[in-house]
């Protein structure tokens, strides 16, 4: 067991791209955590997906220890800390010359979409280091997450990161970063994860201003009775994990008390008892140890099998002495809605089965059982943001190996009807058709934009295109502006990230909160191919956008879409009318040689499908839409 007083725990918040995961990397190097030879490039990003994208989508929380003192770094920040310190830090009860710590580190996704991982991740921490990119300086996320840093009150640690960057501008970003903390100037570390510079100090500086956690005094039960044990258990769970062996695996911050493997446990919201299997830290991998106590951060094997028991923000008690439930999380707000149908019927059970598995290693998702008259049974689910719809549908393609249709996202529409009847609208292929409704509403958001004043003009130009309504402008530092304003979400999912993004060369940030509804007047869009209507392809547009969408939308079905064995029609209707319409030629036998040269495998696969192809088409009598083209459908323009 460690005295709480020699453990500091910690997240790192930034941006995305700040370098959060890569300097994470050196902090776990410099504390030895990780040998150099096992060491790779952001060592935390441990799933495929995170690896393959370079993105940090789960919080990944890792122990590590370190010999230091505490405010070494601030009086002279050029000694050698890690072997020449005295003991100043009068709480700490060793006696000898250093004292070892140990830090649980949490590190955070950067992406908007992953903010629910980012909150729930601060909760149980006590600080935060805000790291700032000297190349790009403060951007939207990095007051987004200061903010929700500061709201739980942790100490915060100011870094200017990526200072072996030749195009760091340190001094700026110092100057942004302090102006934004209010921490001065001369407190705020530099760091390059790639070089490992500051590191050391930042270690340091870690232990000397965060402040350990919360005494357990405070929460020691007044009955009498149980003085004697001290205090009870008491942990929050802020993720977890599932396991075919060993079920849900809680992460949990404990907060009082000591838990041991065979312990009584209560899971407070689900009121289910039961003693854990194993009890364990991160060092990353998940180590077994003897105890976790108030103050630590690690893992309870719980060995139940069945979803939706254990939740994220719950509270883990002793199922004898039960404290009161800790205040758990405010349940996120699904942003996008999308709906995934087995392609093959018979695939139903193993989607339904993918989605609780799913939902164990992602709390965030929310999801229901819909019909569709032609796609069969499927499953409506709330998702975070356009890049989680896209994460969410490659797992459950790859983990369980499923062939999926995914329709395309909508936000959630309310519809009032003739009578006055109000009901939600989430999937575009039910939206109603223009001029049976009375009213329909829609979720707007409030955001903001940081971006350096040359592409003012651009940015002006496509927030018109959005129907943005542009609030106050600030200016930020050096030559940038913060800009303020609204949009439909509607708008801010149909790609303006990335067409922000390419107006200005990459160098504006966003980030937004929801904004409340406002009326909408906006139709849906069908596509039609082959004369029908494809309902996974429905869309809710604008309506003064209709005809450019709907030649979007055909133009790129078209070019995506595998010829079929007779002249196809891909077609756009809205309005009772067909707005736009391409015509794709049959494929004839000689084709497949033409287009794919000597790429024997591509072709033979080619082949098969349209061998498949032809079959189901006799079948059906209708065109195979492969599951590729549904994805691709969903990505923003390129
Ligand atoms: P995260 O999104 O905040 O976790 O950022 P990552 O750690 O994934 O890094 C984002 C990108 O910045 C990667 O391409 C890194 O190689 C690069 N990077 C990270 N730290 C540094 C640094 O200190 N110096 C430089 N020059 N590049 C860095
Ligand atoms: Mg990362």
């Amino acid at each position: 067991m460690t005295e709480t007083s020699h453990i500091r725990n910690f997240s790192i918040i930034a941006h995305i791209d700040h370098g959060k995961s890569t300097l994470a990397d050196r902090l776990l190097e410099a504390t030895g955590t990780i040998e150099k030879r096992r060491m790779r490039e952001q060592v935390l990003d441990q799933m495929a997906l995170e690896r393959e994208r370079g993105i940090t989508i789960k919080m990944a929380p890792v122990r590590m220890r370190w010999r230091a003192q505490a405010h070494a770094e601030i009086r002279n920040p050029n000694i050698e800390i890690r072997n020449k310190f005295e003991i100043q830090n009068s709480n700490t009860k060793n006696t000898g010359d250093e004292c070892e710590y140990i830090l649980n580190l949490i590190d955070t996704p950067g992406h908007i979409d992953f903010s629910y991982e980012v909150s729930r991740a601060l909760r149980a921490v006590e600080g935060a280091v805000l790291l700032v990119d000297a190349t790009q300086g403060v951007q939207a996320q990095t007051l987004t997450t200061l903010a929700m840093a500061r709201e739980l009150g942790l100490a915060i640690i100011p870094v200017v990161n990526k200072i072996d960057s030749p195009l760091a501008r340190i001094g700026e970003a110092k100057h942004e970063l302090g102006r934004i903390s209010g921490i001065a100037e001369m407190e705020i570390l530099e760091t390059s994860g790639k070089t490992g510079v500051g590191v050391d100090e930042l270690l340091a500086a870690i232990v000397a201003r965060v402040p350990p956690p919360a005494s357990a005094e405070e929460n020691k039960i007044q009955d009498t009775k149980y003085k004697i044990q001290n205090t009870s258990f008491r942990a929050l769970i802020f993720d977890f994990e599932y396991s075919e062996h060993q079920g849900v695996i809680l992460y949990v911050r404990v907060f009082d008390g000591v838990v041991r493997a065979g312990d009584a446990l209560k899971l407070s919201a689900a009121g289910r008892v039961f003693k854990p299997n194993e009890v364990g830290i991160f060092t990353p991998e998940l180590t077994r140890s003897d105890t976790l106590s108030a103050g630590e951060i690690g893992y309870i094997v719980t060995g139940i099998k069945e979803p939706g028991v254990a939740l994220v923000g719950d509270t883990v008690l002793s199922a004898e002495r039960p404290l009161a439930a800790l205040s758990g999380y405010k349940p996120p707000r699904p942003v996008v809605w999308a709906s995934f149908y087995p392609e093959s019927q018979d695939d139903f059970p193993a989607l339904s089965r993918a989605l609780a598995r799913l939902k164990l290693s992602d709390s965030s998702i929310s999801y229901e059982e819909e019909y569709s008259h032609s796609l069969g049974r499927g499953f409506r689910c709330g998702l975070l943001g356009m890049l989680h719809l896209e994460i969410v549908s490659e797992r459950l393609r790859r983990e369980a190996h499923l062939s999926l249709i995914t329709t395309m996202p909508s936000v959630v529409y309310s519809i009032t009807d003739r009578k006055g009847v109000t009901r939600s609208i989430h999937t575009p292929s039910q939206f109603p058709d223009d001029g049976t409704t009375a009213e329909v509403r829609e979720p707007w958001v409030r955001s903001r934009i940081i971006l350096p004043q040359e592409y003012l003009g651009a940015v002006l130009r496509l927030l018109h295109t959005h129907e943005a309504e542009v609030g106050e402008t600030e200016t930020f530092g050096e030559g940038r502006i913060s800009l303020a304003l609204e949009l439909p979400l509607r708008e801010l999912m149909r790609g303006f990230f990335d067409s922000l993004k390419s107006v200005t060369s990459g160098y504006a940030s966003l980030s937004y909160e929801s904004g409340g509804e406002r009326p909408a007047d906006v139709v849906r869009l069908d596509i039609a191919v082959a004369e029908e209507v494809v309902p996974a392809l429905s869309r809710v547009v604008g309506r003064a956008r209709v005809e450019e969408d709907a030649e979007e939308v055909v133009e790129r079905l078209h070019a995506i879409l595998p010829r079929q064995l007779f002249v196809t029609k891909i077609q756009a209707k809205a309005l009772g009318r067909i707005i736009s319409s391409r015509t794709l030629p049959a494929l004839r036998k000689d084709v497949t040689a033409k287009l794919y040269g000597g790429d024997v495998t591509r072709k033979m696969k080619l082949l098969e499908k349209q061998k498949k192809g032809k079959k189901k088409m006799l079948s059906r009598g209708r065109v195979e839409i492969p599951h590729d083209v549904f994805l691709k459908m969903l990505r923003p323009k390129a």
